[in-house]
């Protein structure tokens, strides 16, 4: 029995959410995907549950026990290693999600009286990392979404007031998981370089889909290889599950060492690195599904009057939380499994549709939703 006055409180709480229209529900899967991340439609391909059956059937079902305790067999180091090499980087570490990697690598190199200063639009798990940095000590500027200028301005007076020793780390999504839009690497790699700061990429979005050989938005700017700490995940456009920090030996001990959310944590399981390795092979060997999914993406924008961007996301702005959920669900009406995103998630006020392509889509399809589009912003 949940003691009473727990009970009080989660009903007065659940009452609210509802006033306020912002309750969270859990809608199965349904209609066509324009929704989820499986950029490269790698996540259904039988050749992905090929080689997580036999990973399995070689290595077992689960792991067993944490990385650093019995928890590591070959296929791990395999991973490690297939990771590095496609992102340029000297080593890897494997986490269980993204959001244990943000989340707990930040706290594991950002300590008492040192730095980390986070985009005004990362991600939940950055901001999550930068919190717990926080609490131990460290300072959290948060500066104006993509403006260099700020997060200039914000270094140069945390260094004018900082202990002797202390240290700073830059944090940005690669691409910006609700708007789409993208980081400058190569002005932010510079500025870092001024300023003697780490800089954290992380690039969940654009892992598999940016840049000639798909290693991300690094690649595609130019950049492939000199970003200090590189973070992605598997469970996106990679079509499994899981995610990883690329960097250099000195820095994947210090995070093996002490990023909690890697030591206190059964390790990924065989299947799930046997669907991953496949899935980072067919991201590399068949590079029409980024063409495809980024093509769908810009025709989309196109029609819709967006500016260009290098993702395969697409907001469409609509403002007010209830109008954004009554298209989403008129939307799904039609049979297109679109999804409205509303603050928290996103800022006050901007609630929207957030469609993404991938190379699953038929033209018909994308042609479909459209119109639909159309249709249900007209019929108001
Ligand atoms: C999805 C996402 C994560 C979290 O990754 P999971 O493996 O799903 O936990 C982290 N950062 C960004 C930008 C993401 O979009």
């Amino acid at each position: 029995m949940i003691p009473p006055p727990w009970q009080a409180r989660l009903r007065q709480q659940a009452q609210h959410r509802q006033a306020l229209g912002r309750d969270r529900t859990i809608h199965p899967a349904a209609g066509v995907d324009v929704c989820s991340n499986d950029y490269l439609g790698l996540r259904r391909d039988p050749r992905l549950a090929e080689a997580a059956a036999q990973a399995a059937l070689r290595h077992g079902a689960g792991a067993g026990a944490a990385r650093l305790l019995r928890g590591t067999c070959e296929l791990h180091e395999a991973l490690e290693a297939a990771l590095a090499q496609w992102k340029g980087q000297e080593a890897c570490l494997l986490f269980n999600t993204g959001y244990q990697a943000n989340a707990t690598l930040i706290p594991a190199l950002a300590g008492r009286g040192d730095a980390v200063f986070s985009d005004a639009l990362n991600h939940a798990s950055l901001v999550d990392g930068c919190r717990m940095a926080r609490a131990g000590g460290a300072h959290v500027g948060v500066f104006r979404h993509l403006d260099l200028d700020d997060l200039e301005a914000q270094m140069k007076t945390w260094r004018s007031a900082s202990p002797a020793g202390a240290l700073a780390l830059v944090a940005t999504d690669a691409v910006f998981s609700m708007d789409g839009d993208a980081a400058a690497l190569p002005a932010l790699l510079d500025l870092c370089g001024r300023h003697e700061a780490l800089l954290l990429v992380d690039e969940a979005h654009a892992t598999g889909l940016l840049g000639a050989d798909g290693a991300g938005l690094a690649q595609l700017q130019g950049v492939h290889g000199r970003v200090p700490l590189i973070m992605g995940t598997l469970g996106k456009a990679l079509g499994a599950f899981g995610a990883f920090v690329c960097c250099d030996r000195l820095l994947r001990d210090r995070l093996l060492n002490s990023a909690r959310g890697f030591i206190f944590s059964t390790a990924l399981p065989p299947p799930v690195l046997g669907a991953a390795l496949e899935g980072i092979r067919l991201a590399r060997a068949e590079p029409w599904r980024r063409e495809r999914a980024l093509g769908l993406a810009q025709r989309l924008r196109q029609a819709l009057g967006r500016p260009d961007q290098a993702s395969a996301i697409v907001p469409v702005p609509v403002g007010a939380d209830a109008e954004a959920v009554r298209l989403a669900e008129a939307l799904q009406g039609l049979g297109y499994d679109v999804r409205a995103v509303r603050p928290p998630t996103v800022p006050e006020g901007s609630a929207r549709l957030r469609i993404t392509t991938g190379a699953h889509l038929a033209d018909e399809e994308l042609d479909g939703l459209l119109e639909a589009l159309r249709q249900v912003r007209s019929g108001h």
